[in-house]
């Protein structure tokens, strides 16, 4: 091989948790000529925390999801940067679209009914988790005291459990899903106080949290504004030519792609040269990038005792939605207020729902908004002085927001790990590397899923130059 851990040229292609990941952790074992190339202007990636009314609000991630064996949080357990969010949901209320507030005990009752009916833990279903909850809702439906309300509900389950997968709908979910993805135990919802999840990046890289613009270890070793469009990793070639979009070339030893699963999905063909094998198109078929947006509102003030609400929609109002301009309303899964925030409503969007709001002006959004809250709650609410909504979809350096598993995957058979294979040159040495969150096999979709991705890419390289 003859180079060294000090001599050895790594490009990492993205700047987000992945790529943060992988870099500082080369850093840490010597490794020295290590470069990241970002398109944005930014780094974080899906990580993006941006100052909003009283604080900040996070645009991607917000919540570390649970401790045991998870990477962000083995990093912050013994600081005070985090804190759980405890029984603050609890009081958002599933309200009709006729402003009917349905007992609490009741919408648990049907929501627990409806957990029960997704594939169960251990077991394997052949099907989509749409399939599994419309033959088990079936099923019990003659149990149902008021199917009219548990239909509401039941369409309001699956925009959230969308919502949470980052699906459009469920059917196109396998059913295999929870055999692979494997939860953290403890609290899902871990937050940042009023500091955002840019926070962890800071950790991570080592920067000062006093200097926003402090990037650490990693500041020196950074390029933003680099777009790679084509990734020249010929077999029989030792260098790889990176290329960028504003013509310059890098030369490198090994490269690793942190790039999302929605950017494979578009760019592959154009960046690849050779192309990818076979069993890594499959992976980028297989698997998908959804679309879940965020909406936040700032207002002057909000009631103290309004936390948020689900909407469930009577039928009538439904189809009268649907023949509106405003239809896209009904791709919301739900509006609560945050946590360290107490001027802002968040407001949750997925699937083509999703993609369509992304297109709208921010001006028509409000005001299809203010017809929603006018709908629902029998108070008013006060105009919003401010709105930030994402665009997940429509960026395309990210192209949707996280990944999951389809029934298509099943099909042909393959998933992250797939994904995660490397390509190796004639001598069968390695040349380009894949991490990102939709290469995690057990964690896809998340931070901690990126930042071990990374971290495996990273000791991948590693153990290829112990002494
Ligand atoms: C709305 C939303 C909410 C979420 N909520 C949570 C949550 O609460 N908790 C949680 O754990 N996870 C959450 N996630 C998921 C989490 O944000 C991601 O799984 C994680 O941040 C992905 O990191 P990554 O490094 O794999 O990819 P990215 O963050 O996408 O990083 C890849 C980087 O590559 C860059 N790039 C792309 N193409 C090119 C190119 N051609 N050349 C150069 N650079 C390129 C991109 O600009 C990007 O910076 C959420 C995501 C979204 C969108």
């Amino acid at each position: 091989m003859g180079k060294t851990r000090k001599s050895v040229r790594i490009v990492i292609v993205g700047a987000g948790a992945s790529g943060i990941a992988a870099a500082t952790r080369l850093l840490e074992k010597g490794f020295r000529n290590v470069l990241l190339l970002e398109a944005e202007s930014r780094v974080g990636g899906r990580i993006q925390t941006l100052p909003f009314a009283d604080n900040v609000v996070d645009l991607g991630a917000q919540w570390c999801h649970g401790e045991q064996d998870n990477a962000v949080y083995s990093l912050v357990k013994n600081t005070n940067l985090t804190d759980g969010t405890g029984n603050y949901f609890k009081d958002v209320k599933n309200i009709r679209s006729d402003k009917e507030i349905v007992n609490d005990e009741e919408a648990s009752a049907l929501k627990r009914f409806l957990t029960n009916s997704l594939p169960k833990e251990t077991e394997e279903y052949k099907g989509s988790v749409g399939q599994c909850l419309a033959e088990n809702y079936c099923r019990g439906a003659d149990q149902l005291k008021d199917p009219k309300l548990a239909q509401e509900i039941l369409e309001c389950f699956k925009r959230s459990q969308s919502s949470l997968v980052g699906s459009d709908n469920l059917d196109e979910v396998s059913g295999r899903t929870h055999l692979e993805y494997k939860p953290c135990d403890g609290d899902q919802l871990i937050h940042w106080h009023d500091k955002g999840f840019y926070r962890f990046l800071q950790l991570l890289m080592k920067a000062d949290p006093e200097n926003i613009n402090d990037l650490g270890v990693i500041g020196e070793r950074l390029l933003l504004n680099k777009k790679i469009n084509k990734i020249n990793w010929e077999p029989s070639v030792d260098e790889i030519r990176v290329h960028t979009t504003n013509e310059e070339t890098f030369l490198a030893d090994y490269v690793i792609c942190t790039m999302s699963l929605g950017v494979l999905k578009y760019c592959h063909k154009d960046l690849f040269h050779p192309p990818l094998p076979c069993s890594k198109l499959q992976a980028i078929q297989g698997l998908k990038l959804g679309t879940v947006d965020k909406i936040y509102l700032e207002f002057l003030s909000l009631p103290d005792s309004f936390i948020g609400f689900y909407s469930l929609w009577l039928e009538e109002d439904l189809q009268e939605l649907r023949q509106s301009k405003r239809f896209w309303l009904e791709g919301i899964s739900g509006c609560h207020r945050v946590l360290n925030q107490p001027r802002i409503l968040q407001i949750w969007i997925g699937g083509e729902h999703g993609r369509y709001m992304e297109t709208l002006q921010e001006a028509e959004i409000l005001e299809a908004l203010q017809w929603l809250f006018q709908k629902f709650l029998s108070f008013d609410i006060p105009h919003p002085q401010r709105i930030v909504r994402t665009q997940w979809h429509s960026n395309t350096n990210f192209r949707g927001s996280y990944s999951f598993r389809t029934t298509f995957a099943d099909q042909l058979a393959t998933g992250p790990w797939d994904l995660e294979e490397p390509l190796s040159g004639l001598d069968g040495n390695l040349k380009v590397l894949f991490a990102g969150e939709a290469t995690s096999r057990n964690h896809y979709s998340t931070v901690h899923g990126a930042i071990e991705a990374g971290w495996r890419e990273a000791n991948r390289l590693n153990d290829l130059y112990l002494d």
